[in-house]
C-alpha cells in the first residue's frame, strides 16, 4: 500500500502568489486514481472548508481526511464520509490529561491573541488567532500558563499570505503527524510507504516524522531552514526540494505533489 498524504492550503492546492500550472490538479486527480494511491489530505482546515476546496479547485475527493490539523479522522468511500471513533478513544487514552476547556480558562487573560470561532474549535482543537507583532511575548507567556499541564502540544503558525498568526492547542496524540501515523498503521503502510508534502508551519512534525517528505517550491523559509536543520541533525531523513521544471511542471503547489511523488516511485 502507497499512501500519498498532502497538506491542502498552497500544498496542493494553488491559493497563494506563486504560479501555478492549469494542467497540474486534473494531472494529480488522474495520476492518483491510474496508480491507485491512498490519498490522505492533511489539513488544518475542518470537513466544510476541505469540502469548499474540493469545489473550487477541482481537487479529487481523498480515501481519507485528516482534518482541524489531525483532530479529526474521517473516510470517504461511496460518496459519503465516516467518521473515525476510534481516533478519538485513541486521542484520550494517549493524553488523558488534556483538557480544551481548562487551556480555555488559564489562558484567558493573556493580551494580543483571541479564540478563533467555534467552526474552527472542537474538543481536540483551542485555537487562537494572534497579533503576530506581539506573537513572542503571547507564546511566552503562554508557555508559562499552559506548557506541560495538560498533555498538548503548543503549535504557533504564521499566514504570511494573509498576515494572521495562528496558535493551536492540542492533545500531544492529535497532530498532522500522530493522524497520519495512525492512519498509515490502520492501512498496514510502513512509513517509508508514505509520502507527506508540505509548505508551512505545522508541516514540520510530519515532515521530520519518518515519512518520506516533500517540500513544494514554494514552502515558507522558515519550514525550509527547520527542515534543513533536522536533516542535519537527523541524517536519516528522507526529504525532497520540488525544484520545477519536471514534465513541464513548475514545482509550485499541485506541481511540486506531483513531482515529489514520482521522486519517490509513487507513480512509476
Ligand atoms: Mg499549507
Amino acid at each position: 500500500m502507497k499512501i500519498l498524504a498532502t497538506d491542502l492550503d498552497r500544498t496542493l492546492l494553488p491559493n497563494g502568489s506563486w504560479q501555478s500550472d492549469s494542467e497540474a490538479i486534473s494531472l494529480f486527480n488522474q495520476l492518483t486514481e491510474e496508480h491507485n494511491v491512498l490519498v490522505v489530505y492533511v489539513t488544518g482546515r475542518n470537513l466544510d472548508l476541505t469540502e469548499k476546496a474540493i469545489k473550487e479547485f477541482g481537487v479529487r475527493y481523498p480515501d481519507v481526511l485528516c482534518g482541524d490539523v489531525g483532530t479529526s479522522i474521517r473516510k470517504y468511500e461511496n460518496g459519503q464520509w465516516t467518521f473515525d471513533h476510534g481516533w478519538i478513544d485513541h486521542v484520550h487514552r494517549e493524553s488523558p490529561r488534556w483538557d480544551a476547556m481548562a487551556i480555555r480558562e488559564v489562558v484567558s487573560g493573556v493580551q494580543g491573541m483571541r479564540e478563533q470561532e467555534s467552526e474552527h474549535l472542537n474538543q481536540f482543537k483551542q485555537s487562537y488567532y494572534v497579533e503576530h507583532e506581539r506573537s513572542e511575548q503571547v507564546l511566552k507567556e503562554v508557555d508559562e500558563l499552559v506548557k506541560g499541564k495538560f498533555d498538548e502540544v503548543i503549535v504557533y503558525s504564521f499566514d504570511s499570505q494573509d498576515g494572521k498568526g495562528l496558535l493551536d492547542f492540542l492533545p500531544a496524540s492529535a497532530t498532522k503527524q500522530t493522524a497520519l501515523e495512525y492512519v498509515a498503521e490502520e492501512f498496514g503502510a510502513a512509513k517509508e510507504d508514505v509520502v507527506f508534502c508540505g509548505d508551512s508551519g505545522n508541516d514540520i512534525f510530519p515532515l521530520t516524522a519518518g515519512f518520506r517528505g516533500v517540500l513544494v517550491k514554494n514552502a515558507d523559509d522558515q519550514l525550509v531552514e527547520n527542515v534543513k536543520k533536522a536533516m542535519n541533525k537527523n541524517p536519516d531523513l528522507k526529504i525532497y526540494f520540488a525544484k520545477g521544471d519536471f514534465k513541464g511542471l513548475k514545482g509550485y503547489y499541485t506541481s511540486g505533489v506531483i513531482e515529489g511523488a514520482y521522486y519517490y516511485g509513487l507513480f512509476n
